[in-house]
């Protein structure tokens, strides 16, 4: 998951733009040969991510990753499939980009599962007497006004769907209205995949935004077509979605198109049970490689 104020800040809905691949132009195509694929299963060990009613992020990441490495290894016997992890443990986020970046992957893959935090609500409660005073010293006098009370109740958040994100270039006034937002509040559970640890590094930064620049038009086009499929699956689709301030590591790290699958709403009963399901996995799964398959005939211009 990523948190939820940002996401209403500063995503932009894309997929409903009609968005022609002209920057895939042919020369490009010609040096587009898909090699090695990074599947990246969000979170582990000590990292839970988000929690459902029943189950962890990290776990439905794992199953989910685990699922869709095999179905790329099958359909794709020539390509090289690495795992950022295979079991459940704890990976820095550093090392993942790290990972991607030396087994020059060609395409990153990273997995998740979103989350919602719960609505709260307040209701009249009637009324209660309050005690308040007037004047000073001898004058000094006792009233009392009665004022409404208030239950603070919460509902689940009936947030659901998928959406998958890639990275954007930085944008110095979303970074303030990032900055601006209420990110501490209890109700928002963080991301581990909010954080890098020395993001200000300018060298990094230059070289994160260069990649984004390299490789923006191809991101765009594997997550349209990962969220193209999960609407074919039947999904409901939050569309694909970017970020531009302080963000997702893995993906600003990647020196290859990347893109972040969130694959449901734990938060979600009918998401969570999906997401859970061996049915649901493998149906995720699917989406995603038939995306990747529509990707690498696109690139390879077949
Ligand atoms: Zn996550």
């Amino acid at each position: 998951m990523i948190s939820r104020p940002l996401n209403f800040l500063l995503s932009i809905l894309l997929i409903a733009v009609p968005f022609t691949f002209t920057a895939l132009n042919s020369s490009a195509q010609q040096k587009a040969q898909l090699r090695t694929i990074i599947v990246d299963a969000g979170h582990g060990g000590k990292a839970t991510g988000a929690k459902g009613t029943y189950s962890y992020e990290k776990d439905i990441c794992l199953d989910i990753a685990l699922k869709l490495g095999k179905k790329l290894e099958t359909e794709f016997p020539d390509l090289k499939i690495l795992y950022t992890r295979t079991t459940d443990a704890y990976t820095d986020n550093r090392w993942r980009a790290d990972f991607a970046n030396s087994n020059k992957g060609d395409l990153f893959i990273s997995i998740h599962v979103n989350a919602a935090p719960k609505i709260r609500h307040r209701k009249f409660a009637g009324y209660r007497t309050q005690t308040y005073y007037t004047g000073k010293g001898s004058k000094r006098k006792k009233h009392t006004r009665k004022v409404p009370r208030y239950t603070v109740y919460y509902t689940d958040n009936p947030s659901m769907g998928t959406e998958t994100y890639i990275w954007a270039a930085d944008r110095a006034d979303e970074k303030e209205e990032f900055i601006g937002a209420d990110v501490n509040s209890p109700e928002v559970e963080l991301d581990s995949t909010e954080y890098a640890p020395d993001i200000t590094d300018p060298e990094f930064k230059a070289k994160a935004l260069l990649w984004t620049k390299r490789y923006f038009d191809k991101s765009y086009m594997l997550a349209s077509f990962v969220e193209e499929s999960f609407i074919g699956e039947g999904r409901f689709s939050r569309g694909v979605k970017q970020r531009n301030e302080k963000g997702i590591w893995v993906l600003q790290a990647t020196a290859m198109p990347s893109v972040l699958v969130e694959t449901g709403f734990i938060t979600y009963k009918k998401d969570e049970d999906y997401l859970n399901s061996e049915a649901g996995q493998n149906a995720v799964a699917d989406n995603v490689l038939a995306a990747v398959k529509k990707y690498k005939q696109v690139t390879e211009g077949k």
